[in-house]
C-alpha cells in the first residue's frame, strides 16, 4: 500500500496515477472539506495538461480564460500576449475535482486526517499509527515532523496574502482575459479573474515592509495609493473574505537535494520537492508533474533517491531563470525600466513568460 500525505495538486495527481496503474493507494488529507487556499490560481498550460489527462476541464468548471499579461509599475503599464492560454480556477474547485478523480480511479481518500510525524515508513496520525510500504510526501508548504525540508540558500523573507474581490463593472471588464502583475517596492501582486466572476488578488511582500505598513488593511491602502493601477481596479470593489489568507517563510528556489540516508521508499513531490517563485504561475504544474513522475517511478520500481535526483536536474533551469527574474524585479528603481522595456519590446514579456515554464511539459 502506498500512502500519500496531502491532497493538494501533487498528492492528488500522484494518487490518481498510481490508482490508474492498479496500485493500492491511501491518501490522507488534513482538511475535512475543500477550502480556499493561498494561491494566485493561475492555471498554466503545463498544469492544464495534467488536468486534461485526469479529464478535468477548467473551462467546464467555469474558469475564465487568460490570454494576455499586463506588467505594471506605478503609472506605467505594458501589455503582451501570453505564450499560451491560461485559466483562473480556484483551488477550492480544482483540488476537489482532482481528489474526486483520484477516488474515481480507486484511491482511498481520507479527509480530516492529519499526519503528525513521520518515522521511517510509519506515520503517526491523529487517527492512529499507519504503516506504509511506500510514502508519497505531498504536504506542500507544510513540513511534517520527522521529514522537514532543509531550505538553506532560499528566499524566505516574503509574506503572502490572498483575497477575493467583487470588482465594479468597468474594472472587471478591463481585467477580463488578463493576468496583471504589479511590481512595487518590496514585492509584487497578481490580479486575475476566477470562476464566479470574482477577482483573485494575491501578493508577496517583504516582511519588513509589511511590519512597517502595520497590517493587511494598511498595506492594502498603501498599495492602492502607490500603485494607481491597483487603486483603480479596487475602486468600488467589495472584499469577499473576512480576512486574507496568509503564508510566511515559503522557501522560494528550494529543490530537494537527495541525501545518502534518504529512505528509498519516501518520495517527495510538489512543494516538498521544488518551490518555484510564485510569479511564474507554474508551481501547481511542478506539483502535478512531480506527483505524476513519482507515481511513474513507483510503478517502474525506481527508488526515491533516483527520483529526487531526476527532479532536481529537471527543474534546475526553470528555477534558475525564475529566481534571476525575481531578483531583477526587486529593486524599486529598476521596476519602471522593466515595464518600459516590456512596452518597447512586447515580445520580451511573452518570451520571459515562456522561459519560466517546465521545459517539455504541456
Ligand atoms: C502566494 C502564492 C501564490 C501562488 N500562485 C500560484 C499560481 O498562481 N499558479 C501556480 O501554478 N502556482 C502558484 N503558487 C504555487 C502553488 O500554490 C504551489 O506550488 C502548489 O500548491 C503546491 O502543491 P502541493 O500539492 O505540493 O502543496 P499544497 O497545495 O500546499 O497542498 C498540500 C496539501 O497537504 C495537506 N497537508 C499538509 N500537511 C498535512 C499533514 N500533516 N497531514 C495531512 N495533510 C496535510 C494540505 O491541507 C494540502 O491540502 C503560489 C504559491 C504561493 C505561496
Amino acid at each position: 500500500m502506498t500512502v500519500v500525505v496531502g491532497g493538494g495538486p501533487a498528492g492528488a495527481a500522484a494518487a490518481w496515477h498510481l490508482a490508474r496503474a492498479g496500485h493500492a493507494v491511501r491518501l490522507l488529507e488534513r482538511d475535512s472539506a475543500p477550502r480556499d487556499r493561498i494561491c494566485g490560481e493561475f492555471v498554466s498550460v503545463e498544469a492544464q495538461a495534467v488536468l486534461r489527462a485526469m479529464d478535468i476541464d477548467p473551462a467546464a468548471l467555469g474558469a475564465p480564460a487568460i490570454d494576455r499579461l499586463r506588467l505594471v509599475s506605478g503609472d506605467r503599464v505594458a501589455e503582451a500576449p501570453l505564450p499560451f492560454r491560461a485559466y483562473g480556477l480556484t483551488r477550492k474547485t480544482m483540488d476537489a475535482a482532482m481528489l474526486d478523480r483520484a477516488a474515481g480511479a480507486g484511491a482511498v481518500i481520507e479527509r480530516g486526517v492529519t499526519v503528525r510525524e513521520i518515522g521511517g515508513l510509519r506515520l503517526a496520525t491523529d487517527a492512529g499509527a499507519i504503516d506504509a510500504a511506500r510514502l508519497v510526501l505531498a504536504s506542500g508548504k507544510h513540513d511534517v515532523r520527522g521529514a522537514k525540508r532543509v531550505s538553506r540558500g532560499t528566499v524566505t523573507d516574503l509574506i503572502g496574502f490572498k483575497s477575493y474581490f467583487r470588482l465594479a463593472a468597468a474594472p472587471a471588464a478591463a481585467l477580463a482575459g488578463h493576468i496583471e502583475i504589479m511590481l512595487f517596492a518590496g514585492g509584487y501582486a497578481g490580479l486575475q479573474l476566477v470562476e464566479g466572476g470574482r477577482a483573485n488578488l494575491c501578493l508577496l511582500v517583504e516582511r519588513r515592509r509589511f511590519d512597517a505598513a502595520g497590517g493587511w488593511p494598511a498595506l492594502q491602502q498603501r498599495l492602492r495609493r502607490d500603485c494607481r493601477h491597483l487603486g483603480e481596479r479596487l475602486d468600488g470593489a467589495v472584499e469577499l473574505l473576512d480576512r486574507p489568507l496568509t503564508v510566511a517563510g515559503v522557501p522560494y528556489g528550494f529543490r530537494y537535494r537527495p541525501r545518502p540516508d534518504d529512505l528509498p521508499a519516501l518520495y517527495r513531490v510538489g512543494d516538498q520537492c521544488a518551490v518555484v517563485p510564485s510569479f511564474s504561475g507554474d508551481g501547481m504544474a511542478i506539483a502535478m508533474h512531480s506527483g505524476r513522475a513519482a507515481a511513474a517511478a513507483i510503478v517502474a520500481g525506481v527508488d526515491a533517491r533516483a527520483f529526487h535526483a531526476a527532479c532536481r536536474a529537471e527543474f534546475a533551469g526553470q528555477m534558475r531563470t525564475a529566481r534571476a527574474l525575481y531578483r531583477l524585479g526587486q529593486p524599486a528603481w529598476l521596476q519602471p525600466l522593466i515595464v518600459e522595456a516590456a512596452k518597447a519590446w512586447p515580445g520580451l514579456a511573452t518570451r520571459l513568460a515562456a522561459w519560466t515554464r517546465i521545459p517539455g511539459v504541456g
